[in-house]
């Protein structure tokens, strides 16, 4: 080891590389972590944080409108782009600033700069100093997809420039049927935006339950969002401040602004990767590692959305702090991959755990599903045409509740606590022995009797 600068450099600031940095400096560890734009990564810096209070920022405008029906006179509301974007701003800026922070208390050493593999135990900094590490840990996490290259691309913002947007757009096309596109789409619908949705396949959110879908969609078009399916954007013109999209089926549609969220790639080129020898995975572009999250070079590590398995900020955590136990704490950690809760934010919210319908048909042989789609008492009131889905899969062998997915108001906070359950392989009695909550919409989750649909695989298939 002394023959080494650091026991540990962390290639990136992030929440995996920064939770990793941390739990490694407690172990004793000398510990670098180089990050070449904000610490916080995309997470806290142009990703989950920001997003989120930009989806509390526009809710407000749903939360006036449902006040008039509870007696509620509230003058003409108007928002201010600016004053918001200013205070996120600053908001993030003292986040930045925690992480920072935390980073030193842990005795970890942070610096701002690129870090290049010289050789396998070698980084070049921006300023040309070279540090040997005996351990060196990848956390650069992604960044967005631009998709093909067509006429007019250079027109288009990715989820990287959304949030510093100069001023709101009245009118914007957004391009993906994924987590971000979705999630913009509903905040500038509430902002008041608006907002055309183009997405290359039949419906939203592929890979999502079907219900959950079909429910999202009929949602976000009550709210004026225009979706169309199975086409792209094949060429952008722009005229003055206006830009035109033309689609793959011929139809055009002009907007202030286009976003694509089409994905993300793993941040993986001109870090030098050849000369320390590491290789990727070819089946999804990201570094190939174990279950240790160790690369085919036995010192190198790669955690979270650079290994582009499960892109999700909790899971880059997880994999950060089972890397400093396993390396640094001596005792081997494997992050359980099994039954992530998730949420889309967007307006109603989805969340979602374990099978989909589909996929727990394609598993067991008798499944059970339960089902409600209501209108939340708030609704009453309010007047608004929002529904809630909630939807429950059994394992009807096991009487095992393998998913559950919910579309609505707070499905984000419910489905981490239903997580829970189906971490612990909670049968539907236990949900029947679990008495409600009243007046809730979670009730519906312990009072559902009768199964919408009952599937039995034939013996034959
Ligand atoms: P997603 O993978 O969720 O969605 C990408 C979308 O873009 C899909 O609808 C996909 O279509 C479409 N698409 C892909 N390539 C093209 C193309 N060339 N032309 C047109 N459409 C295309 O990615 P996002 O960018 O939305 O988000 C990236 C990741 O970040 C997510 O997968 C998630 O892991 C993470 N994230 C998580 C959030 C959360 O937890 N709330 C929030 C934001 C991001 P198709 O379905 O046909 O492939």
């Amino acid at each position: 080891m002394s023959d080494f600068d650091v026991d540990l450099f962390v290639i990136g600031g992030g929440s995996g590389g920064v939770r990793a940095a941390r739990i490694a400096a407690g172990y004793g560890a000398r510990v670098t972590v180089a990050e070449e734009y904000r610490f916080g990564g995309t997470c806290v810096i142009r990703g989950c944080v920001p997003k989120k209070l930009m989806v509390y920022a526009s809710h407000i405008h749903k939360d006036i409108a449902d006040a008039a029906g509870f007696g509620w006179t509230i003058p003409a509301a108007s928002f201010d782009w600016p004053t918001f974007r200013a205070n996120k701003d600053k908001e993030i800026a003292r986040l930045e600033g925690i992480y920072t922070a935390n980073v030193d208390r842990s005795g970890a050493t942070t610096l701002k700069t690129r870090a290049v593999f010289e050789d396998p135990h070698t980084l070049r900094l921006t300023n040309g100093d070279l540090v040997r590490a005996a351990h060196i840990l990848i956390a650069t996490g992604g960044a967005p997809n631009h998709g093909p290259i067509f006429p007019g691309i250079e027109h288009v913002i990715s989820s990287n420039e959304v949030f510093d947007l100069p001023q709101l757009p009245k009118r914007i096309v957004i391009q993906g049927g994924g987590y971000i596109a979705l999630e913009f789409a509903c905040i500038f619908a509430g902002f008041g935006s608006d907002v055309t949705l183009v997405y290359r396949g039949d419906n939203i959110l592929r890979g999502f339950d079907e219900d959950v879908r079909k429910h999202l969609r009929a949602e976000m078009e009550k709210q004026g969002i225009t979706i169309l399916t199975g086409c792209t954007v094949t060429k952008i013109d722009k005229h003055g401040d206006e830009f035109t999209s033309h689609l793959s089926d011929g139809a055009s549609i002009a907007s202030d602004q286009v976003l694509f969220a089409i994905g993300r790639h793993p941040a993986v080129a001109n870090m030098g990767l050849e000369k320390a020898g590491v290789a990727i995975n070819p089946a999804n572009g990201g570094i190939a590692v174990n279950e240790f999250c160790q690369t085919n070079v036995p010192h190198i590590y790669a955690i979270g959305d650079v290994t582009h398995r499960i892109n999700l900020t909790p899971v880059a955590i997880r994999e950060g702090h089972a890397f400093a136990d396993t390396v640094f704490g001596k005792r081997s950690v494997k992050v359980d991959y099994s039954n992530i809760p998730t949420a889309v934010f967007s307006q109603p919210e989805v969340g979602t755990v374990g099978l989909t319908e589909a996929e727990a048909r394609a598993q067991f042989s008798h499944v059970d599903v339960y089902m409600t789609n209501f209108k939340p008492i708030k609704a009453t009131l309010s007047g608004s045409e929002s529904r809630v889905l909630m939807k429950l899969i059994v394992d009807a062998t096991t009487d095992i509740v393998v998913g559950c997915h919910l579309v609505g108001h707070e499905a984000a906070e419910l489905i981490q606590v239903l997580g829970i359950c189906i971490k612990m392989k909670a049968t539907k009695a236990d949900f029947d022995a679990t008495v409600a909550v009243h007046p809730s919409a979670a009730e519906e989750l312990v009072t559902m009797r009768t199964p919408t649909a009952r599937y039995v695989r034939e013996a034959a298939e």
